[in-house]
């Protein structure tokens, strides 16, 4: 039977599952902290306008990591080449932002022709980088997103989008201080009328530049998540419910 998800346990990489040579990733890559925020110190969290950032001393601090693991291979040759497009990627949607044209025209350069393997390397970081955030959280490990993050898919189950971050803008304006970087955290979409889950979403911000990314999934993936992950699913339409402002219901069975 295809396994559309598997639990995620505390001490195993939450992209293969191994319990071997566990190590670090970081939430915002140590390279970006450099070139945004040089040796200074830098404050981190999600700004969602209720939870504090956290003072980083440097761009390694532990603040910037996420606690959920990844083994040494997961960690290192699954997902280099990964690591290092998006980088390349990254500089380039930078640049066009600052010229004043759109960032996500990055696609249009040649490189990142559509399936070819520069393009799906750059959504192989962002769906490793959901990955986490999703376990981060209690989540379930969902193959789908972690098997195309390990190379061992091409079908890309990343939806991205790429724009000025508003949040930089009321940052900037109320500090003057232009160096910014920040992740959204998880959410999850629920429907409105069925409350079936329909997609996980995060975001990461460098300096004024926003990427926001999410995995979509239909009724066999919302069914498993709810059936086999009650906890995690139960929590999330509870969040959910009280973002919309409304009364829990009783539509949860
Ligand atoms: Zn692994």
């Amino acid at each position: 039977m295809l396994r559309f998800s598997e639990i995620n346990v505390t001490d195993r990489c939450c992209l293969c599952g191994s319990a071997d040579d566990l190590t670090g990733e970081h939430k915002i890559k140590a390279t970006t902290l450099r070139s945004l925020f040089g040796n200074e110190t830098m404050m981190i969290g999600h700004f969602n306008g209720t939870s504090r950032p956290r003072l980083a001393q440097s761009a390694t601090s532990k603040a910037v990591h996420f606690r959920v693991r990844l083994c040494g291979p997961c960690n290192s040759t699954r997902t280099q080449a990964a690591d290092v497009e998006f980088a390349r990627f990254d500089d380039l949607a930078r640049r066009l932002q600052c010229e004043g044209a759109d960032p996500a025209s990055a696609f249009d350069d040649p490189r990142y022709a559509v399936g070819s393997a520069a393009y799906l390397n750059v959504f192989r970081y962002l769906a490793k980088l959901l990955a986490c955030h999703i376990a981060e959280v209690g989540g379930p490990r969902l193959r789908a997103l972690t098997d195309f993050a390990l190379s061992r898919s091409d079908m890309n189950v990343v939806r991205l989008s790429i724009n000025a971050d508003p949040d930089f803008q009321r940052w900037f304006e109320a500090t003057g201080d232009p160096q910014f970087a920040g992740h959204g955290g998880l959410g999850i979409d629920f429907s409105r009328s069925t409350r079936r889950p329909k997609a996980i979403y995060t975001s990461l911000s460098h300096g004024p530049l926003r990427y926001r990314f999410s995995v979509a999934f239909g009724f066999g993936v919302a069914l498993a998540l709810r059936l086999l992950h009650p906890e995690f699913y139960q929590r999330s339409l509870a969040s959910f419910e009280a973002a919309l402002g409304v009364e829990r219901g009783s539509n949860l069975t």
